[in-house]
């Protein structure tokens, strides 16, 4: 088995519209080890959703191979990846897309009834990820109910409610406030940490993104490691 979660290698990412092509990722490489939290920063258009849903197989890049946990992601059908995908990944998106007829413990408990855990130990389960994040006392709460940090605080158990090896993380904190954005933020960092998680966090945040083990950057559609003086651009760029 590869020693990384995530290796990425030669990554190509092109849109087309009407006859002109639109070059997004040009030869992305990447390896993120067991248990590190990587920042992902750039420009917003710079590409990182795109690279994110490479990395999660929800989308087929041009070029470029995807190897989760050793396997090579790159040939599988989509039926096998979504199999990789449910067992191994899990993605938080920068809108929270929770079920809004179900409650927050039953949009932690359903990704695990689905990849086959009984309804009561998803349930509890759910109960223990969400009082992790501090939200015991709304797991019964509907998501029109809560805050939009309380939201995102929901959609982050969900997404390590089925025990990921990888967490994909694409603006997680895009939508909050700033005080509220630190706050979710270091939730999701410190529940990554002790669920021994690789994470892969996109923000263009540059205060939220040093918290991180390392950090790169989309430039000209490949990663470069980021530098320190980058730090001094203004905040919220
Ligand atoms: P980021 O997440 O860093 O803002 P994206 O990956 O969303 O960047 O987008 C990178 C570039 O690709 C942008 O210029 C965007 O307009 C373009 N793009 C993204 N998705 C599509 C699509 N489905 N069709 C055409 N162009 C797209
Ligand atoms: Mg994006």
């Amino acid at each position: 088995m590869s020693e990384f979660v995530l290796s990425i290698h030669g990554l190509r990412r092109t849109y087309k519209s009407g006859d002109k092509t639109l070059t997004v990722l040009n030869g992305v490489d990447l390896d993120v080890a067991p248990g590190e939290i990587v920042g992902l920063v750039g420009p917003s258009g710079s590409g990182k959703s795109s690279l994110l849903h490479a990395a999660g197989l929800l989308e087929h890049p041009d070029a470029g191979r995807i190897v989760v946990e050793g396997r090579d992601c790159s040939d599988l059908s989509d039926r096998q990846r979504t199999r990789v995908r449910l067992a191994t990944i899990g993605f938080v998106y920068q809108a929270h897309h929770l079920l809004a007829e179900f409650s927050a413990l039953d949009n932690v408990a359903l990704p695990q009834m689905i990849a086959g855990r009984s309804r009561k130990a998803a349930r509890e389960r759910a109960m223990t990820l969400l009082s992790e994040l501090g939200l015991a006392e709304r797991a019964h709460h509907q998501p029109a109910q809560m805050s939009g940090g309380e939201q995102q605080r929901v959609a982050i158990a969900r997404a390590l409610a089925n025990a990921p090896r990888l967490l994909l993380a694409d603006e997680p904190t895009g939508n909050l406030d700033p005080a509220t954005s630190a706050a979710v933020f270091d939730n999701l960092y410190d529940l990554a940490r002790r669920q021994g998680v690789a994470a892969l966090v996109a923000t263009h945040n540059l205060e939220l993104a040093r918290h991180m083990d390392r950090v790169v950057t989309l430039k000209d559609g490949h990663l470069e490691p980021w530098r320190p003086e980058a730090l001094d651009l203004p905040a919220g760029t």
